[in-house]
């Protein structure tokens, strides 16, 4: 069997499922969204879903901030729900990092974000259980908070549906078509999909894809990790989500007096995964890790339990921010991948600007940023802390 669409969209995760909303919003034609499993079930579905808008670039500290408002707003402006919780963000740092902190906040109060610094001791004040003594200041957000990615992606695409959009699940597909040196469609075990226009928003699948029409990508698939813990009664109300630098943890509060804590030591790059293959379940080795550096940073913990985990797929670039661009070479190809692990909180804005590339054709300037050639050319986006993986 043999369709035909005016957009291929491939990947049902919130990226792929933004695209496809703001791409039937824009009345972009037949967009056509195949996913080979159900909706969310890679990376987005074992996302954190954190959502705090402390970037040290303003191209990508504005979309996060696009994207907050989206996610706060989102029955007016999506329908279903995303379940977004607001609970505050907040990272503190050790002297060494003072100076980047600062210009980081002044950079993000410039574009309009809600984030001021704080000393230690409000630091204190804002996070009762917090050891702060290592700590000289710090940033707090209060606006930031954490969403239901799965709900996220299944609003996205059943609002894309809503407005036209085929959205297909259980549909892999195989190869990208090339004839006459650009994209014709995408072919599937259930026929082919004929289409000027296609959009790889595969994540750590993406590299392999494009593969195929001869495209390199530096992106690598790595295991990170996720564990859950419970508070133990005397941890009081519930924690603001907080990013440690010293110990290298990200924590944020869940229902049922949990709170999830993850890695965000660049060297985890290194765990590399196949995304069919790897190990979804967290170790003992693991758990005794992540519960020892939360602990160090809030001591209480010590008397809280773990309740198990899970582990997901990053798709890493070498300046672990993604690539959201047009492949020149081949007209056509869409590439939105690589989102290293920070790329949900990103997803309602990075929707928004593919929809645009494809409709008018030319790169937005805040797309100019995540091109694909960038890496050959040397302009890697460089953040002001040593902590790449944060932005
Ligand atoms: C453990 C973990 C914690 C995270 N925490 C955060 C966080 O707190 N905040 C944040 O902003 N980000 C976070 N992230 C990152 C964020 O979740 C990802 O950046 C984002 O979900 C990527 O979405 P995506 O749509 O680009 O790709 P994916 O979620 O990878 O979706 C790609 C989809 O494409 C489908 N697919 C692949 N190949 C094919 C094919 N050939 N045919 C059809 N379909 C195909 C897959 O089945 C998949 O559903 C985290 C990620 C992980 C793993």
């Amino acid at each position: 069997m043999s369709e035909t669409a005016d957009v291929v969209v491939i990947g049902g995760g919130c990226n792929g499922a933004s695209i496809a909303f703001h791409l039937a919003e824009g009345k972009a034609g037949r967009v056509v969204l195949l996913e080979k499993g159900a909706l969310a079930s890679g990376p987005t579905g074992r996302s954190t879903a954190i959502v705090r808008q402390h970037y040290s670039n303003q191209v990508t500290a504005r979309m996060a901030l696009d994207s907050l408002r989206v996610f706060q707003q989102w029955e007016d402006r999506v329908g279903g729900t995303c379940g977004f919780v607001r609970t505050g963000f907040l990272v503190g740092v050790r002297g060494g990092d003072r100076t980047a902190l600062e210009g980081n906040v002044a950079l993000q109060r410039g574009v309009g974000i809600d984030v001021r610094l704080v000393g230690a001791d409000e630091l204190r004040r804002l996070e009762p259980q917090l050891f702060a003594e290592d700590l000289v200041a710090g940033a707090y957000e209060p606006e930031a908070g954490y969403c239901d990615p799965v709900s996220t992606t299944t609003s996205f695409a059943e609002a894309a549906r809503g407005r036209g959009a085929r959205i297909v699940q259980g549909r892999e597909v195989t190869a990208i078509r090339i004839e006459r040196g650009r994209v014709a469609g995408v072919e599937t075990a259930a026929g082919s999909v004929a289409a000027p226009v296609v959009v790889v928003a595969a994540g750590p699948w993406a590299r392999r894809l494009v593969d195929g029409v001869g495209v390199a990508l530096p992106i690598e698939p790595s295991r990170h990790p996720v564990c859950a813990f419970r508070r133990p009664p005397e941890f009081g109300r519930a924690p603001m989500i907080y990013a440690d630098f010293v110990n290298q943890f990200y924590m944020r509060p869940e229902t049922g007096d949990l709170c999830l804590v993850g890695s965000i030591d660049p060297g985890d790059a290194a765990h590399l995964a196949d995304p069919d293959t790897y190990n979804a379940g967290v170790d003992l080795d693991t758990i005794t890790d992540f519960g020892g550096r939360v602990s160090r940073r809030f001591p209480v913990l010590e008397r809280g339990f773990s309740r198990g985990g899970w582990a997901g797929v990053y798709d890493v670039t070498p300046d672990w921010h993604p690539i959201i661009d047009r492949i020149d070479e081949l007209p056509g190809l869409h590439v939105v991948a690589g989102t290293s692990g920070h790329g949900f909180k990103l997803s309602p804005a990075v929707g928004a600007l593919v929809a645009r590339l494809v409709s008018e054709g030319r790169r937005d300037p805040a797309l100019e940023f995540f091109r694909a050639d960038r890496f050959r050319a040397g302009r890697l986006i460089r953040g002001k802390y040593d902590y790449s993986i944060v932005g």
